[in-house]
C-alpha cells in the first residue's frame, strides 16, 4: 500500500521512512505540506498519509483539509503527528478530517499498529466501493449478453433524447428480434440458445459505434439508440446488423446454428416524434412488418408507424 510520508525535520522523516519502508508500504517522502500536496495531486494510489502537524508554507492540517474538501474516493487515511497534545489542538486536527494522531516523538510499534488499523478503514472501504460498483453494474447489465438491459438502455434513450432536444441532432432507435429464436432452443437446447444470444449480441455490437448503447430488453430482443444518427445511417446500420448474424452461422456448444435477425428503425428525423414511447413503438412496428415480409431483413418505420398501435403484445415502456 502506497503512503505518503511528510516531515520537515530530516531526521524524523529519515527514520520514519526507514520504519515504514521495513513494514512494507511503499513509501513518498516529502519535506514540506506543499510538497505533500504536489504528491496527492500526482499520485492516486495513495491510500495512507502520515503527516507533521507543524511543516513550513503548507501544515499537516491543512493538508489534511485540503484531502477531504477533494474527492471521497479513494478514500485516503491520515494520521498526524503532532508535538501538541494540548485537548483542543488535537480536537483541531481531528476535525479538519485527520483520522487518527500520534504524539512526538512517537513509539515504532504503537505507529505499526494504528497504521494497520488504518489500513484495515481503507481496504474495507475499497471492498465497499468494489461491491457497490458491481452492483451497480449488475443492476444496468443483462447478466447473459453484458449488453444494457431494458430499463438502463430505455434511460438511454430518454437521456440521448433531451441531449437531441437541445443539439437539434436526429436520434434513431432500432430494435432487433432474432428469427425463429424458440426453434433454436428446442433445437439445439437451451446452452446453445443462451450462447447464440451471447454471440448474436457480440455481433450485433461490433457493428454500431462506442457511443450508440445497446441493450437486451427481452429474451431475444435488442434495442439500440443511434444518437446523431439519421433515418438513413440507420437503416444502413441495422442492413449490416442483419449481414452480420446471416453471413457465418454462430458458434455453439452444440455445433454452428444458422441465424437471422429481423430489425425496424425509426428516428426522430422522421416525423419529428422526439418521445422515447412513440420512437420505440415505431420501431417496433417496423419490425413487425419486416418479420411479416419474411424475416432476416430491416425495415424503416413508416408514417403510419409513428401513429398506429399494432396489434398484438406491445413493448411497454417502464
Ligand atoms: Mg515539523
Amino acid at each position: 500500500m502506497k503512503i505518503l510520508l511528510a516531515d520537515d525535520e530530516p531526521i524524523a522523516r529519515t527514520m520514519l521512512q526507514h520504519w515504514l519502508t521495513g513494514w512494507g508500504y511503499t513509501v513518498i517522502s516529502v519535506k514540506d505540506g506543499e510538497a505533500a500536496l504536489e504528491a496527492l495531486k500526482n499520485d492516486p494510489e495513495i491510500r495512507l498519509a502520515v503527516l507533521d502537524w507543524v511543516m513550513p508554507k503548507v501544515d499537516g492540517v491543512e493538508v489534511c483539509r485540503h484531502i477531504r474538501s477533494g474527492q471521497s474516493e479513494p478514500y485516503i487515511y491520515v494520521l498526524l503527528l503532532t508535538a501538541r497534545d494540548n485537548k483542543t489542538d488535537i480536537v483541531d486536527g481531528l476535525d479538519a478530517g485527520a483520522d487518527d494522531y500520534l504524539i512526538k516523538p512517537c513509539n515504532p510499534l504503537e505507529l505499526k499498529v494504528r497504521l494497520r488499523a488504518g489500513r484495515r478503514v481503507v481496504e474495507l472501504q475499497e471492498e465497499l466501493v468494489a461491491a457497490r460498483e458491481k452492483l451497480r453494474y449488475e443492476a444496468m447489465h443483462d447478466g447473459l449478453t453484458g449488453l444494457l438491459n431494458r430499463r438502463a438502455v430505455l434511460d438511454q434513450l430518454d437521456r440521448e433524447l433531451l441531449r437531441a432536444g437541445r443539439s437539434g441532432n436526429p436520434v434513431a432507435v432500432m430494435m432487433g428480434d432474432l428469427d425463429h429464436f424458440k426453434a433454436v432452443n428446442d433445437t439445439f437446447g437451451h446452452a446453445a440458445g443462451d450462447a447464440v444470444l451471447r454471440e448474436a449480441a457480440s455481433r450485433i455490437k461490433s457493428c454500431v459505434r462506442a457511443y450508440d448503447s445497446l441493450g437486451r430488453i427481452g429474451g431475444e430482443e435488442f434495442l439500440c439508440v443511434l444518437p446523431e444518427c439519421t433515418t438513413a445511417v440507420g437503416y444502413t446500420v441495422a442492413q449490416r446488423i442483419g449481414a452480420a448474424l446471416s453471413q457465418t452461422p454462430l458458434a455453439t456448444p452444440n455445433g454452428p446454428v444458422p441465424v437471422t435477425i429481423s430489425l425496424g428503425v425509426a428516428s426522430t428525423e422522421q416525423t419529428g416524434e422526439t418521445t422515447a414511447e412513440g420512437l420505440v413503438r415505431a420501431a417496433d412496428a417496423a419490425l413487425y412488418r419486416a418479420k411479416a415480409a419474411g424475416r432476416a431483413r430491416a425495415a424503416l418505420a413508416t408514417p403510419v408507424d409513428f401513429v398506429l398501435r399494432r396489434s398484438g403484445e406491445l413493448l411497454a415502456i417502464q
